[in-house]
């Protein structure tokens, strides 16, 4: 069917669909059954098999269970078949781990699905996109992303851009009118839009056609499967130390084996030991732990309305040390109501807050009635025809529906006793050349009963006032000369230095016939009616973010497209400027080279007036002072900027489709304490990584060590391979996990940022990995030369007696791990998750040398409870020994 020959009509039949009031939710529940879900399918995801097979392929644990098979051939069976349950157990852990992170991941891809505005039941609502079905009504706008194939039937100088379809960058003008050609490419289809592609200017709406796999772009699907990289750098840099790590411990293993039969072990003995050292040593579960830990951080920054759309991102956040953030909407509430309005030399003031369209007007502390003042009638029915949003009443109370600066003037209106849908019965709209960030302005062109014609702008009253010739004084228009200028400059400061938004209204009439096809002929000339003052109150939680920032060496900057003036205001209120810092505006930066700007950008904290096209400079500056810069965006234009700054932050209520696909980090509620709360999460899960890097890694060596010592030591095996393998499983695991699980320690946000070129070991961590290691192998190996000194007859008690110690050693250094300064310094009760992980790995270590059954498996003796008493001194050594000298150095 060619939904481009038909008109509106025949495609409203053909799809059995209703253009006025969209499908019912019946319609939608049938269709839904008909047609599938509106989603592109992918290709194959892992099966939950595959991936617990995948848990064997690596080199270790294949030579583990060939060294086992053949000591199971050797008749040892009890052994080999405990040995390859162990692994088996292991291999459960590592698939859950993996699983476990491959959920959160997908959980996280369908948190950032786009979202449609589309008509049922004849309202406009919000669904994901791909709840669309064929006969759905859609509408976009600037920067949004169609979400499915459509006719289109309605265009307000709609653009869009095609190029992921068909090549063509050169964005395509949209029309309603049918094209009677059966035989078009889709890039001459100009009355339809298709998925995927990126509405470049203006707004339309759209009867869905097609969706999912049936649209265009679900025919050429398999050649959109983009792997974005989802490796962090710490990840990357995991992956090499592994590769050292592995090499490192396979050296050591063969040492151990080579000193062992050179001592006179038996040879086979030796190596079933050094395979099963070599799989303990290689720490196997660190890369699915470190993914673990970025994803549940993951899910915490969601639980704090902070969507990470890249996982490098969470590192990444770690390092910010600036800020840049939008204003309206970040900074403030976005919830903007009218309070001065200014005309020709007269102030009045509106009260009421909220959209709640209760309010008087009044000059002078006197109540007057607004009808009864031409230019102010002028103004309000202006700013309200000019004008894209609706106020409804919903369960009682008035929610605004479209933008807030708009809202806010509908409301200054309906203050005043006028509606919208009264003054859309008096003027016709003919034509609309919508806002944009760069203009910062927009026009309609209406056409009244008689068919008189005007055009109606409203916007930033520096801009309009230069594209007006006359001004309206009372009644009479005069022209603008440098008085006039300096009259409105005046007022907009006076309304600006209180902190309020600015929006100027001017007109022109036009002579009715006359067809305007571009804005620039629209938008000059004008005759300037006035300003209205609108409030935008900053968040309240913003002032505290902005100071728990600065304590983190963190530099907050406003960026905005409001008023020099306005901007500084806020920017005082909320502690981003103070007296000696500088605002710079958007025309001084657009004179200015990058360089001449990094000369400055450290002492500048508002850039006021600024297009979105200059935020990809201030980034840069930023970024050759040596910052890693947050930036944040809403707008197609803003995309650029997103995506140079290291972290790019889109908005998620009010950010295009673009904006957020170009970021890395989507804010739900699109408040800048969320973005703080962020970089909190960002450096909670960095050092939790290192904490548990730093426990797997010293108990490790510990474990290397004490096999290496009595070794050297002419001692026999302190640990059998089993015991080995106990260790690695019960220690590895759960406390490791619940180390990535563990709060912020107190000085989090009280440190400046991390360097994002530092090495995993850096500020100490490699010293402590090796000096606790070293101590645990020392406490290992004495625990086992006391317990076999006693009776040299009993080789196995003394065994048990190390492998005890090993593993306690290895407990009590967890706690350790949590901090940075000493064990002493946190409450060991402060991540439970730990408690009881460390509590489930002391039970598995009991119940093997105590339960008899196990005994004869395990090759242990039940120990003494005279020795646990040495066992526990013994294990506390390396913690306490170094907790002590902690102590002394604070001390002195
Ligand atoms: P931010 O602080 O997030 O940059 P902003 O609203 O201050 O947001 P823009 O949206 O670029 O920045 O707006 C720039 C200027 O354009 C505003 O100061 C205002 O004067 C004017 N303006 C904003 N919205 C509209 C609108 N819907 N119609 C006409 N003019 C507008």
């Amino acid at each position: 069917m060619n939904y481009h020959e038909m008109n509106e009509r025949q495609v409203e039949e053909a799809l059995n669909t209703d253009f006025s009031a969209g499908l019912s939710d019946e319609d939608v529940g049938k269709r839904v059954k008909q047609f599938g879900s509106n989603e592109l399918e992918e290709g194959e995801k892992q099966s939950a098999l595959l991936l617990f097979f995948n848990q064997f392929k690596d080199f270790m644990v294949l030579v583990l269970l060939a060294a086992t098979l053949i000591s199971g051939l050797l008749g040892e069976y009890i052994d080999a078949i405990a040995i390859i349950a162990i692994i088996i157990l292991n291999s459960f852990l590592g698939f859950y781990q993996e699983r476990r992170a491959e959920k959160s991941l997908s959980a996280l891809k369908e948190l950032s699905q786009p979202q449609v505005q589309v008509l049922r039941n004849g309202t406009w609502e919000k669904v994901l996109s791909k709840e669309l079905v064929p006969g759905d009504v859609i509408k976009f706008s600037s920067g949004d992303r169609i979400g499915a194939d459509v006719r289109i039937i309605e265009s307000r100088s709609l653009e869009v851009e095609e190029s992921a379809l068909t090549g063509e960058s050169v964005p395509v003008q949209k029309m309603t009118e049918t094209i009677n050609n059966p035989n078009l490419t889709l890039g001459d289809m100009e009355n339809m839009g298709f998925m995927g592609t990126m509405v470049s200017r203006g707004s339309g709406i759209g009867v869905v056609i097609a969706t999912g796999m049936k649209t265009a772009m679900g025919q050429i699907a398999d050649l959109l499967q983009n792997a974005e990289s989802q490796i962090t750098p710490l990840q990357r840099r995991l992956e090499q130390l592994g590769k050292i790590l592995i090499v490192t411990a396979l050296a050591l293993t063969v040492l151990v084996v080579g000193i062992g039969v050179l001592q006179g072990n038996d040879l086979y003995t030796m190596v079933l030991a050094g395979v099963s050292l070599a799989v303990a040593a290689i720490p196997e579960g660190l890369p699915a732990i470190v993914t673990i830990a970025l994803s549940l951080g993951v899910q915490k920054m969601i639980r704090k309305n902070a969507v990470v759309r890249k996982l490098p991102a969470v590192e990444t956040l770690g390092c910010a040390s600036v800020i840049c953030s939008d204003k309206t909407g970040t900074l403030t509430q976005n919830k903007m109501t009218v309070t001065k309005v200014w005309s020709s030399g007269r102030t009045w003031s509106v009260d009421g807050t909220g959209y709640e369209p209760q309010g008087k007007y009044y000059e002078n502390d006197q109540a007057i009635d607004p009808k009864n003042e031409k230019v102010l009638q002028q103004l309000l029915t202006f700013g309200m025809l000019c004008n894209h949003a609706e106020i409804e009443q919903k369960s009682g109370e008035y929610v605004l529906n479209g933008d807030p600066t708009e809202g806010a003037m509908i409301v200054a209106g309906m203050k005043a006793g006028y509606t919208r849908s009264k003054l859309l019965s008096q003027f016709e709209i003919v034509n609309e050349f919508p806002f944009d960030s760069t203009r910062k302005m927009m026009s309609v062109i209406v056409k009244d009963t008689t068919g008189r014609q005007f055009v109606v702008t409203k916007g930033a009253p520096d801009v309009l006032i230069g594209q007006s010739k006359t001004i309206l004084m009372g009644n009479r228009a005069e022209n603008i000369g440098s008085r006039e200028k300096n009259t409105v400059q005046a007022a907009i400061d006076g309304l600006a230095s209180q902190a309020l938004r600015t929006i100027a209204i001017a007109y022109k009439e036009i002579s009715a016939n006359t067809i305007i096809l571009h804005e620039k002929e629209a938008e000059s000339e004008l005759v300037f009616i006035g300003l209205q003052g609108i409030i935008d109150p900053p968040r309240p939680e913003v002032k505290q973010a902005v100071r728990e920032c600065k304590e983190a060496g963190i530099k907050t900057v406003m960026i905005t497209g409001d008023h020099v003036i306005t901007a500084n205001a806020i920017a005082k209120q909320l502690g981003i400027a103070n007296s000696q810092s500088k605002v710079l505006e958007g025309k001084e930066l657009a004179n200015m080279s990058v360089q001449e700007l990094e000369d400055v950008v450290d002492h500048v904290s508002v850039f006021a007036r600024v297009s979105p096209e200059h935020k990809l400079k201030i980034v840069q500056a930023f970024q050759n002072r040596g910052h890693i810069v947050a930036m944040t965006g809403d707008g197609v234009n803003d995309a650029p900027a997103i995506k140079t700054a290291d972290i790019g932050i889109a908005m998620g209520i009010t950010g295009t489709d673009v904006a957020k696909e170009a970021s890395s980090l989507v804010l739900m509620d699109d408040n800048f304490a969320s973005i703080k709360s962020a970089i909190i999460e960002g450096r909670n899960i960095y050092e939790n990584i290192r904490k548990f890097i730093r426990y797997l890694l010293a108990s490790n060596v510990g474990e290397i060590l004490v096999m290496l010592f009595a070794m050297i030591l002419a001692l026999p095996l302190p640990l059998v391979p089993i015991q080995i393998l106990w260790v690695n499983l019960v220690t590895d695991g759960l406390p490791a996990m619940a180390l990535g699980l563990d709060r912020p320690e107190d000085n989090v946000m009280k440190r400046d940022p991390r360097s994002p070129n530092e090495g995993v070991f850096a500020r100490g961590l490699g010293w402590k990995v090796i000096s606790r290691g070293i101590l645990i192998g020392l406490s290992t190996i004495a625990a086992f030369m006391l317990a076999y000194n006693d009776n040299p007859d009993n080789l196995a008690y003394a065994q048990t007696v190390a492998f005890a110690t090993l593993v306690l050693a290895q407990l009590i250094h967890v706690f350790d791990c949590r901090s940075e300064k000493s064990i002493l310094s946190r409450n060991p009760f402060g991540n439970m998750y730990l408690v009881w992980a460390v509590l489930s790995s002391l039970l598995l270590v009991l119940v093997v040398i105590y339960v008899p059954a196990l005994q004869g498996i395990f090759h242990t003796v039940a120990i003494q409870p005279k020795d646990w008493l040495m066992i526990l001194g013994l294990a506390s050594v390396p913690t306490f020994l170094l907790a002590g000298s902690f102590l002394l150095s604070k001390s002195k």
